[in-house]
């Protein structure tokens, strides 16, 4: 793979960043992932808007401009012959040369990485025509996560938890109603209403979410922002997950209990075909 790193396009294997980046030492650092289907980027704005957002949250200088971040979201693509897949990039504070809880000046420039991922039927997914099997377990993660940082250990514990169980991903639980999944938003269809958690920072703000919740509504669906309870989902007809990286992502089962007949319910279904559809038109 070749990738991109401080300003340059190089093989994986001769890609260096400091030992003392703050990136690696402090997980000071944020991220967006972006797909890629026929060649182009899907919601590039949005990812791009996101992450402005996440950098000044955090005080963070931004790495590069918005043009130059697409030129080198495209450039990678073409060099990798990506035509589904994935672009991620990861911004850091940098590092001034050791080890410090005290950020380094404001003048230290931030450490930023691009690489792609070649994922040949994203779109067209075996496992979104199974549906995921998911768990439930307790949120503990910090209380920013509106902010796309690269805090993922907790996320990544999930997703093992869930392999251990014989299931696919988890569902995070705080003061009893479900947050999000480990790497997506939560929702659950009941009498043909759509459910979610409202944006607050609790939860990442999903730009798959907003365009599939104005796709919903532009498709007469009904939805309701609300908070919601695992067993809520569990009683629901069906339930889905919304990414940049899986889409709309039919759930058949939660804690053991099967939703509806097992099989992907036909909003879930609906909204991933309409997703599919209208970004790749709207693709850069
Ligand atoms: N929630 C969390 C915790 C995530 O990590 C992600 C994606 O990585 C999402 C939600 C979905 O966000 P998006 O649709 O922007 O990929």
């Amino acid at each position: 793979r070749t990738v991109y790193v401080n300003g340059e396009y190089l093989p994986e294997t001769e890609a260096k960043v400091s030992i003392f980046d703050r990136g690696f030492l402090m997980a000071d650092a944020v991220y967006e992932v972006t797909s890629v289907l026929d060649g182009k980027l899907i919601d590039f704005e949005g990812h791009a808007v996101r992450l402005k957002r996440s950098l000044d949250e955090l005080q963070m200088a931004e790495p590069c401009t918005k043009d130059e971040l697409l030129e080198i979201h495209r450039k990678l693509v073409e060099l990798n012959d990506i035509n589904e897949g994935l672009v991620y990039l990861q911004v850091t504070r940098g590092s001034d040369g050791d080890r410090d809880f005290v950020f380094p000046s404001a003048d230290t420039k931030p450490t930023i990485v691009l690489f792609t991922q070649n994922k040949p039927g994203l779109a067209d997914s075996p496992a979104a025509k199974k549906g995921a099997k998911i768990i439930s377990i307790e949120d503990i993660r910090w209380g920013r996560r509106d902010i796309k940082t690269v805090q993922l250990l907790y996320p990544s514990m999930g997703k093992m938890m869930a392999k251990a169980a014989g299931c696919d991903d988890a569902w995070l639980i705080e003061d009893g109603h479900v947050t999000e999944g480990t790497s997506n938003n939560a929702y659950f269809v009941k009498d043909g209403k759509i459910v979610t958690r409202p944006l607050s920072t609790d939860i990442l703000h999903g730009i798959t979410r907003k365009a599939v919740l104005r796709m919903a509504a532009e498709a007469q669906m009904e939805v309701e922002e609300r908070l919601f309870t695992i067993d809520e989902a569990k009683e629901a007809d069906e339930a889905f997950t919304t990414s940049a990286s899986a889409f709309v992502m039919p759930v058949v089962e939660i804690d053991g209990v099967q939703l509806g007949d097992g099989t992907p319910g036909p909003i879930a279904k609906r909204l991933r075909e309409i997703y599919l559809d209208e970004s790749r038109k709207a693709a850069i």
